[in-house]
């Protein structure tokens, strides 16, 4: 994939909101990659955690709006204790997804599931969802 990153882009409202939505400081990453060496869903996601912060800090909106990581994301905290920095990038995932949900755009339609994936969805995977879920 071709990304093209610009000054414009890196000050883009898009790093204050996810920065303010979530608290944590995203400059403040220097990609050691430890938060994705423990997490536990990175074989279901397209870019790692430590690119979902990458992305952001580069201003690269559209780019990690078309990612799947934010969503598949579990809130297992795993990587909040791994990180070196202090930076909770559960929050930040949190974040992220908060600016879609609150455009009332969700990734999971919980009524559509039927009984047999309710039984079949990790216990863990389907509380979460519902954290994720507007409607
Ligand atoms: S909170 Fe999300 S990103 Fe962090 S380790 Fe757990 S599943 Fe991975
Ligand atoms: S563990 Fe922390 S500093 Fe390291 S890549 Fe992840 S967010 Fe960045």
């Amino acid at each position: 994939m071709r990304i093209n990153i610009s000054q414009k882009k890196v000050r883009d409202q898009f790093v204050a909101k996810v920065e303010e939505l979530s608290g944590q400081k995203i400059l403040a990453c220097y990609q050691c990659g430890k938060c994705s060496a423990g997490c536990p869903a990175v074989s279901e996601m397209d870019i790692l955690p430590n690119q979902v912060i990458r992305y952001i800090q580069l201003g690269l909106k559209d780019e990690l709006l078309k990612s799947n990581s934010y969503w598949v994301c579990a809130s297992c905290l795993t990587c909040n204790a791994r990180c070196p920095k202090g930076i909770k990038i559960a929050e930040v995932m949190e974040g992220v997804r908060q600016i879609l949900l609150r455009k009332r755009k969700d990734r999971i339609h919980i009524p559509k599931l039927t009984d047999k994936q309710k039984e079949e969805v990790p216990q863990i995977a389907l509380i979460s969802s519902f954290r994720k879920y507007t409607s």
